[in-house]
């Protein structure tokens, strides 16, 4: 169970998100809706350089991976063949005294113990008890499907039923021989897509972090059958590497690696990459070897051919697959949390280093505090802050006007004309703007701004022909 400073933490945190027009609460104005948010100004900004930096470098980078947007609503029989309709469920539990309802494996994980698996079965432990209202009477674990059930067409009845896909995935094998057909790409290669998936949650919880719709970037990567194992690794530290390159240290990143004996029937592997969120160690990525399981169960269930022919070895077979399989809003929240940061910095009147900063204290004499949100510049939502040193002097906002037009065609710029330089510089510091471009009287004499970087606090000078060229690399 979380502790108080955890929680304390979080709800610093999702306050910040809200204050600053990161995440609110989806439909707030009625009361809010359980598991799902919505996405303000900048984390929509945040959420698309996620995106955008994860298509960068899976797909633009490469020449062996192509692009897909399959359709939200598919056939429904690619969620029987796929095994969602007869296995995509949790096992929960009720609450008999308050009628509350939780998952059977995280309500052991909580207590110290573990759910008893017996084949398709699940027990609970002896001695499990109900962590709203402690009572001991709960019913045994029942598997809930966790499918967004709709209806197609003006009908409601059972041959109209679809579902909201739960994962992105399927709609890449359901389109692997058109794929194939169209993109003349030869074995090994992969399918990407990035799009938003549904899941009935049982315990929508941890914010944002387990929600019932969210968005998964997916890649099927195709290989030749008993290359799995190299290729899994692969894309394991591929993987690790992308993380790194949007701000997430090593440190803080784990590679959890499933158990044989806990490997679904079909996979050779799987192993997640975690984070240190400040609710614990959690996934933010699964990267499984899944065999040929998939396209061999849409091959019986449509009955088209899925197989591969290889012309240089003549060989006909059902490609396998290596899958990551990663969440954008559990990475945009792994981001958040790992951006925040509050530190005392040396004013004018004092020189001294920058000091992290003492919960519950005031800063030093001659210091002051600075929240700063420590975002990577290829994530950043706002890349740069421009600013007119002063805003009634028409000779300067024009000068700035152009700037701001310039960095704004290419990047989300911030335009701010009012206060002290040095106030705008904390605003952008808080939303965690990686640069702020200062014109002043020297810019309309010589053609060069002050540049200010947020985490070094420095500045210097710079040609404003010179300035995308110069900022255009970190944002890559
Ligand atoms: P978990 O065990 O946390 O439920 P999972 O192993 O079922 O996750 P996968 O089915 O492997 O998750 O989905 C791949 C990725 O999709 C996860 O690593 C995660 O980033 C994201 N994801 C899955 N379920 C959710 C959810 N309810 N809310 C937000 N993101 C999710």
């Amino acid at each position: 169970m979380k502790t108080t400073k955890e929680q304390q933490k979080l709800e610093l945190i999702a306050s910040l998100c809200k204050r600053r027009g990161f995440i609110f609460q989806s439909s707030e104005i009625y009361g809010g809706i359980n598991g799902f948010w919505d996405y303000g100004p900048l984390g929509t900004e945040l959420k698309r350089n996620i995106r955008d930096s994860w298509w960068r470098d899976t797909v633009m980078r490469r020449t062996d991976i192509v692009g897909l947007d399959a359709s939200i609503i598919m056939h429904p029989r690619i969620w029987e063949a796929s095994g969602h309709i007869g296995g995509f469920a949790d096992p929960m539990v009720d609450c008999r005294a308050c009628r509350k309802r939780f998952k059977a494996d995280n309500l052991c994980e909580e207590q110290g113990k573990e759910l008893i698996i017996d084949g398709k079965n699940f027990k609970l432990p002896e001695g499990i008890i109900c962590p709203a209202c402690e009572s001991k009477e709960l019913t045994e674990p029942r598997a809930f499907n966790l499918m967004f059930k709709t209806f197609v067409g003006p009908v409601e009845d059972e041959s109209s039923v679809a579902y909201l896909r739960p994962e992105t995935a399927q709609g890449i094998f359901a389109q692997f021989a058109n794929v194939l057909a169209t993109s003349r790409q030869k074995v090994p290669f992969g399918i990407a897509q990035i799009g938003k998936a549904f899941r009935n949650e049982i315990n929508p919880r941890n914010y944002t972090f387990r929600s019932r719709e969210f968005e998964q970037m997916e890649l099927e990567f195709f290989i030749k059958p008993g290359s799995d194992k190299e290729w899994h690794s692969y894309w394991v530290e591929e993987r690790l590497k992308w993380y790194n390159s949007v701000g997430l240290p090593a440190e803080k990143l784990h590679k959890d690696i499933h158990p044989k004996e806990k490997l679904a029937h079909y996979a050779s592997a799987c192993t997640d990459i975690a984070y240190d969120f400040p609710f614990g160690r959690q996934e933010l990525e699964g990267i499984a070897a899944r065999g040929n399981f998939d396209l061999t169960q849409h091959q019986q269930h449509s009955g088209k051919p899925l197989e591969y022919f290889d012309q240089e070895t003549n060989e006909r077979f059902i490609p396998h697959v290596v899958e990551p399989s990663a969440g954008v809003d559990r990475i945009a929240l792994a981001l958040i949390c790992n951006a925040y940061c509050e530190e005392w910095v040396p004013t004018a009147k004092v020189q001294g280093p920058v000091l992290e900063a003492e919960e519950g204290k005031q800063p030093p004499d001659g210091y002051e505090a600075r929240t700063v949100m420590r975002f990577h510049p290829r994530i950043a939502p706002v890349r740069a802050g421009v600013f007119p040193l002063l805003k009634n002097k028409p000779e300067l906002m024009n000068k700035a006007k152009d700037v701001f037009g310039m960095l704004n065609e290419r990047w989300n710029c911030f335009w701010d004309q009012t206060g002290a330089i040095g106030r705008r510089y904390r605003r952008q510091d808080e939303i965690g703007t990686p640069y702020c471009i200062t014109i002043d009287f020297d810019t309309l004499e010589d053609n060069t701004v002050t540049l200010r970087e947020r985490d070094s606090m420095q500045q210097e000078r710079v040609p404003v022909d010179e300035l995308v060229a110069r900022l255009d690399p970190q944002f890559r």
